[in-house]
C-alpha cells in the first residue's frame, strides 16, 4: 500500500532529479522554447519540498493536492499549471484515503493526465509532456518500472515529431529533431516514482 509518506518521498526524489537535470532541461528548452524549463521546475519543486517540510499532510490525496497548488503558484511557465493540475487532479481523485493500492493510484493518475490534456488542449503526438505521461499511464497499474521505461521511451520518441502545442509549435517544422523538454521532465517524474517504490514502501 502507498501512504502519504510514500508520495512525499516521491516528490522529494522528483525534486532531486529536477535539480540534477535542470541544466539539461533548460538546454532542451533553448532549442525549441525559451530556455527556462529547468529553472521553472527547479523553482517549483524547491517550493514543493519546502511546503512538505513545513506541513506533512496525512493522506496521499492531501500531499499531491498541496504539491500541485504549490507548483501552480510558483511556476510562471506553461509547465507550472500543467504539472500542478496533474498533481492536484490526481490528489483529488484519491480522496481522503490514508493508504492506496498501486492500481488505485494508477486510476487517479490517469484522471490527472486527462486533466492536463483538457487544460492544454494537447493529445498524443503533439510533442508535449503528454507523450511521456500517456504511455506511462497505460502500464502504471501493472508496474512502476514499466511506467518509467514507457515514459522514457515516450520522451525519446518526441524527437522526430513536430510540435503542435505550446511555445515550440511556433517553430513549425523547425521543432523537428529535438526532444521535448516537458516530455523529458515528465519521464524524470515517473522515474523518480519507480525509484521511490524500489527503495521501499510500495507493496
Ligand atoms: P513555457 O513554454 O511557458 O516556457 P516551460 O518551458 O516550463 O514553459 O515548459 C515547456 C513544456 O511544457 C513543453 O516542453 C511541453 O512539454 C509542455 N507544454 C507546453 N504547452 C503544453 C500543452 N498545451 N499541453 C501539454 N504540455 C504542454
Ligand atoms: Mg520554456
Amino acid at each position: 500500500m502507498l501512504d502519504a509518506d510514500f508520495f512525499r518521498r516521491w516528490l522529494v526524489a522528483a525534486a532531486a532529479s529536477v535539480e540534477r537535470e535542470a541544466d539539461r532541461l533548460t538546454e532542451l528548452d533553448s532549442a525549441i522554447g525559451d530556455a527556462d524549463h529547468g529553472s521553472n521546475l527547479r523553482r517549483g519543486f524547491t517550493a514543493v519540498t519546502a511546503v512538505l517540510d513545513e506541513d506533512a499532510p496525512a493522506t496521499p490525496g492531501a500531499v499531491l493536492t498541496l504539491a500541485g497548488r504549490q507548483l501552480i503558484s510558483t511556476v510562471g511557465g506553461a509547465s507550472g499549471p500543467l504539472y500542478g493540475t496533474l498533481l492536484r487532479r490526481t490528489g483529488k481523485a484519491l480522496g481522503e484515503e490514508a493508504e492506496v493500492t498501486r492500481e488505485r493510484f494508477a486510476e487517479a493518475f490517469a484522471a490527472g493526465v486527462a486533466a492536463v490534456g483538457q487544460l492544454g488542449g494537447a493529445g498524443a503526438g503533439d510533442k508535449t509532456m503528454l507523450d511521456a505521461l500517456l504511455p506511462a499511464t497505460e502500464v502504471l497499474a501493472a508496474s512502476f518500472d514499466d511506467a518509467a521505461e514507457a515514459a522514457r521511451a515516450g520522451a525519446e520518441a518526441t524527437v522526430p515529431l513536430q510540435a503542435r502545442k505550446g511555445r515550440a509549435s511556433y517553430l513549425g517544422e523547425r521543432s523537428i529533431g529535438h526532444q521535448d523538454p516537458g516530455a523529458t521532465s515528465a519521464a524524470l517524474l515517473v522515474e523518480a516514482l519507480a525509484r521511490t517504490a524500489r527503495n521501499g514502501g510500495a507493496a
